[in-house]
């Protein structure tokens, strides 16, 4: 593959980029409250029926108002995307890597102006918004490269008078169901992916964060992608989830959301409708139960740090956010009263402004789902800081840790997708293993110990899709550490990774005799 290096996030440190992301927000602030049109083979379609996205850190600040698909109107994009993969899936592989490589150039300009939009759609602080719109741009370097490298597909042999070929070729129209928590760099990754392999696309973005993915659209369309080959159809996924996931002439849905609407999504995909000539493929990309593991032999101030960093990062609404600390019992006390100080020095606040370390929570769903989360830790756990929430001008709550859980307590059991950690004692190391398993979830881990053979036990035996040693579970980077987990996590598929793109494309034998 052509040599690729990830995208290196700013440093705010400097007063140059600083006032530079300063221009980026001033810029949003002056289209804040636009009207965006659904793009169906180029035309802008406008509706009454609209989604209005607001600031989460400032529920009076509408975003956008962003037009809704209704069936009809998903229908119109379905028949548009059928048309237009009959030309697109014939234009060569470097024209399509080519567009992706644009598109990053494009993106690379306006990368402030995109995070700008990132903290105040989707209330991310400023360096999490930045490493979403590095993440966004990696998804297209990597992509585009990939494609090239696989574009003549794989060698196989040939006889005396007999000359074959395997090549991949494309599936078809794809269905791209992105999430709001990385509403930049999975829903660019998961389009392009689909794209640059020769598919056509109907893009439904997150309800919460629809005009990030408007922007996006912009930028494919300057980079040269043809109309038609992606179509933004945005709209309530229970409400045109289903159409869209069960239309016949849907060749595979690549997902990436909670484990509810994923296996909602698998099992709807595996019947075959009435004009159906295929079995649709899935690519589901779902939640997690992320644990850090922390051994009796190990650096405690790093084990508090990661724990830190990685539970309350973006409010812990990362898939891959610790929301479980399992700690050998001779550290327990040590680790979870440091952990405890850091997290009460964590500042908290409308994310525009720079200092404040954690943001708001997506929505009121999310901000109530967790509240009642934290009830729960209180029957089940000792609550040792935060705890409190607060939705009077957005959806703010206090990164909040919970300590002495069983292993079985619902709040080590199912994903809160916010700012709350659950501590756990473990008698040996082999016992916190074995409470890191004990989920239906396999996303990511993080074992903290100065032990080579425990490190090298977890390697074999901690069941997540993304181990990590001696550092925080959050984080993985494009092409660096290829992103995706086991069980209930998803798929098993690996997004920035080598085997992602054959994911979206069927393998051809060719055999010619001569
Ligand atoms: P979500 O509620 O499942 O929504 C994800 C997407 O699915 C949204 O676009 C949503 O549309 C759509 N949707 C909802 N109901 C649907 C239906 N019946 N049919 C088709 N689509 C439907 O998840 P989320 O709250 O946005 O994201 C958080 C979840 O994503 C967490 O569980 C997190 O762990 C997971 N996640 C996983 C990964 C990974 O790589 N494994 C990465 C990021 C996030 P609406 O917005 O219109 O409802």
């Amino acid at each position: 593959m052509i040599p690729y290096k990830h995208e290196p996030f700013t440093d705010f440190s400097k007063e140059a980029n600083k006032k530079a992301f300063q221009e980026g927000l001033k810029l949003v602030d002056s289209y804040l409250g636009k009207d965006y049109p659904l793009v169906i083979g180029g035309e802008r379609i406008t509706t009454d029926d609209k989604i209005v996205s607001i600031n989460p850190a400032n529920k009076s600040e509408v975003i956008g108002r962003v037009s809704k698909a209704s069936r009809e109107l998903a229908e119109k994009a379905m028949n548009t995307a059928v048309e237009a993969f009959q030309t697109w899936r014939k234009v060569k592989p470097e024209v399509r890597a080519d567009v992706l490589f644009k598109a990053a150039a494009i993106v690379r300009r306006r990368k402030h102006e995109f995070s700008a939009l990132l903290v105040k759609e989707a209330g991310k602080p400023w360096n999490e918004a930045d490493a979403d719109t590095a993440e966004a741009i990696d998804f297209l370097e990597y992509y585009g490269r990939q494609m090239l490298h696989m574009k003549d597909g794989q060698r196989v042999e040939s006889r005396p008078g007999e000359f074959n070929r395997y090549d991949y070729i494309p599936l078809g129209v794809g269905i791209v169901i992105s999430p709001w928590n990385f509403a930049f760099a999975i829903m660019a990754g998961t389009t392009v992916a689909a794209l640059v392999t020769g598919n056509t696309v109907l893009l439904k973005p997150a309800s919460t964060t629809p005009v990030v993915a408007a922007k996006f659209i912009e930028v494919l369309e300057e980079a040269g992608l043809p109309k038609g080959v992606v179509n933004y159809v945005p709209g309530s996924g229970s409400e045109i989830g289903d159409y869209l996931v069960d239309h016949p002439k849907t060749r595979f849905i690549s997902f990436t959301g909670s484990r509810d609407v994923g296996t909602r999504i698998y099992e709807r995909a595996a019947k075959v409708n009435e004009g159906q000539i295929w079995l649709k493929r899935v690519i589901a990309e779902m939640g997690g139960k992320d644990t850090i593991v922390v051994d009796k032999d190990a650096d405690l101030e790093l084990a508090a740090q990661s724990i830190v960093a990685s539970a309350f990062g973006f409010s812990g609404q990362k898939c891959s956010a610790c929301s479980r600390a399992v700690i050998v019992e001779d550290v327990y006390d040590q680790v979870l009263e440091r952990a405890v100080a850091l997290t009460n020095e964590l500042t908290i606040g409308n994310p525009a402004d720079k200092t404040n370390f954690m943001g708001p929570v997506n929505d009121q769903a999310a901000f109530d789902k967790i509240m009642s989360y934290i009830e729960i830790g209180k029957t089940e756990g000792k609550l040792m800081a935060g705890g409190e929430g607060d939705d009077s001008t957005g959806y703010f709550i206090k990164p909040t840790i919970f300590a002495d859980l069983a292993p079985d307590a619902r709040l080590m059991q199912e994903e809160i997708f916010g700012p709350v950690v659950a501590f756990a004692k473990a008698k040996d190391f082999d016992d916190a293993l074995a409470i890191a398993n004990n989920t239906e979830y396999g996303l990511t881990g993080a074992v903290i110990t100065n032990n080579r053979e425990h490190i090298e036990k977890a390697r074999e035996d901690f069941h997540v899709g993304n181990l990590y040693f001696n550092r925080g579970c959050t984080g993985a980077i494009v092409g660096y550490q290829p992103f995706g987990g086991f069980n209930m996590s998803g798929t098993d598929s690996k997004a920035g990774g080598p085997d992602y793109l054959t994911l979206h494309m069927q393998a051809k034998t060719t055999s010619e005799m001569l």
